[in-house]
């Protein structure tokens, strides 16, 4: 009766967490897609501790309590900061994994070892691998995004870097396949940390050849071996919630960093081998360009004689915390009857879905969110794309320059338009370090300043012209 409860418990957590991955498909309903997922947890955390093995309450009690005291102020940090937080998380995940694996090992030698079949040991160690590898890997991916001091923020390479990582990988699969043929040798008990300690290391030394720039990606990678880890601590445990949600993890993180690679027209070979992210040498030419700045005054008449705008948003736009003003102006274009459009690069800001998160935050209409394929469509009919702080992801040379970095990049054609304004508080390139042609092109007018400083000029004209 308990038995059959408690699966029923589980199919609904189940439910939840598909649903909650369901509901983050698009900005209006990802709220939901959260408190599903709450939901799922708590189902699955009531259901296990109700099973009338668990006795020793107070245990679950103090790790509940200490899960809060972490988790309360992992949830205050800035948006900016939620790509690290992310990483810890995932840390946490796969060092519960890790010493789940561990315990369970030592507790079944412990009771003489007849349950490690060759099928659970593998699992067990699948699980303690990619564990460990996750809790060190998501470490310093965390410390190179919150640029720590003692993590090199350059990739670290050093000759014959993979034949080593791969010798070192053969060891532990050699010593892997040991311990699940003979689990209870006596040997195997000083096996058992060793295979433990190479996987911390793998952690550390497939993360430091990474460079900064793709270490999002590489957060994605790190989330779906937790999930895989959970995946096998499923089967160890024989817990079927573990394995659903495992997996439903493991895919998505996966689906994830295949979509950001291909946002950013990298392979996933090349962002784990690639050593991307080092300081990209700006290309001079000698010849000096030229900018053309306007004043907000002739920005705001032009926009007002428009009848589609589209703004371009990207990471200046969370600097300069300009998403509230950027509302203003969208209320000001609306009430004079000109389309406002939001034209959303799925790598534009420094995580997936930034962009998305700050208009949400101003109550801008997910209606009016266009998707980069389909807004593209739309730019040679745009009277003015107005550009807030994004630089890469507005760059023409991602189209024509076989020799940028970004090359093959899928951009917003802002260039497109018959206008471009853009914003942005000085010369200096952009993430990829390059420069921009499309600020030197002959319909684009630069609004130097801070984004949220200039959006507010622009604003105050419009609002006062209004009154006339
Ligand atoms: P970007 O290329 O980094 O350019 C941002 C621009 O904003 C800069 O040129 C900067 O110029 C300007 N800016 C900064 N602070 C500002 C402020 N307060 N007011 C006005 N402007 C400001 O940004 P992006 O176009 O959004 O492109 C994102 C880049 O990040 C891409 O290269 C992408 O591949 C990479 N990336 C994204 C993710 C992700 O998940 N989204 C992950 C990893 C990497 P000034 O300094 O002159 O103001």
């Amino acid at each position: 009766m308990l038995y059959g409860l408690s699966q029923i418990g589980y199919i609904v957590a189940s439910v939840c967490f598909i649903l909650a991955l369901h509901w983050m498909n698009t900005p209006a309903t990802a709220r939901n897609g959260v408190y599903a997922g709450v939901a799922g947890t708590a189902i699955a955390i009531l259901v296990t501790w109700a099973e009338p093995a668990v006795i020793h309450h107070l245990w679950i009690i103090g790790a509940i309590a200490a899960g809060f005291l972490v988790g309360i102020p992992l949830s205050r940090v800035p948006l900016t900061a939620v790509p690290q937080r992310t990483a810890l998380s995932h840390a946490f995940g796969g060092l519960a994994a890790g010493l789940v694996g561990t315990a369970e090992y030592y507790l079944q030698v412990g009771e003489g070892g007849t349950s490690l079949t060759a099928f659970r040991m593998s699992a067990l160690i699948a699980e303690v691998l990619l564990g460990y590898l996750t809790f060190t890997g998501s470490i310093m991916a965390a410390g190179k995004l919150q640029e720590v001091k003692w993590i090199p923020q350059r990739p670290v390479t050093y000759p014959m870097q993979n034949l080593i990582n791969l010798l070192l990988f053969g060891i532990a699969i050699a010593l892997a396949a040991a311990l699940v043929m003979y689990p209870t040798a006596v040997w195997a008990l000083v096996v058992f940390p060793v295979i433990i300690g190479l996987s911390l290391l793998f952690g550390v030394l497939l993360i430091i050849p990474i460079g900064g720039a793709d270490m999002p990606t590489v957060i994605a990678i790190l989330n779906s071996y937790a999930g895989l880890s959970a995946v096998a601590m499923g089967f160890v445990l024989d817990n079927k919630l573990l394995i659903t949600a495992g997996a439903l993890d493991g895919s998505s993180g996966l689906i994830l960093a295949i979509i950001m690679c291909k946002a950013m027209n990298r392979s996933f070979t090349n962002v784990l081998f690639g050593a991307f992210g080092q300081v990209q040498q700006a290309k001079g030419t000698g010849e000096q360009k030229v900018y053309k700045s306007e004043t907000p005054e002739g920005a705001a008449q032009i926009l007002e004689q428009s009848s589609l705008v589209v703004v371009i948003p990207g990471y200046g736009m969370a600097v300069a915390q300009a998403q509230h003003k950027v509302r203003e102006l969208y209320d000001q274009l609306k009430k004079r009857g000109i389309t406002v459009k939001f034209a959303i690069h799925p790598v534009a800001g420094r995580m997936p879905g930034h962009m998305n998160v700050l208009l949400a935050e101003a109550d801008i209409p997910y209606t009016d969110l266009v998707e980069m394929e389909d807004i593209n469509r739309d730019m040679p009919q745009c009277d003015v794309a107005l550009v807030v702080g994004a630089n890469d992801v507005v760059n023409p040379a991602a189209r024509t320059d076989k020799t940028s970095p970004i090359y093959g990049m899928p951009i917003i054609e802002a260039d497109k338009a018959r206008t471009v304004f853009a914003i942005k508080r000085s010369k200096s390139p952009g993430f990829a370090g390059i420069d921009n042609e499309l600020y030197f092109a002959d319909r684009t007018w630069m609004l130097f300043g801070d984004a949220k400083a200039v959006i507010g000029e622009l604003v105050k004209e419009l609002a006062g012209s209004g009154m006339h």
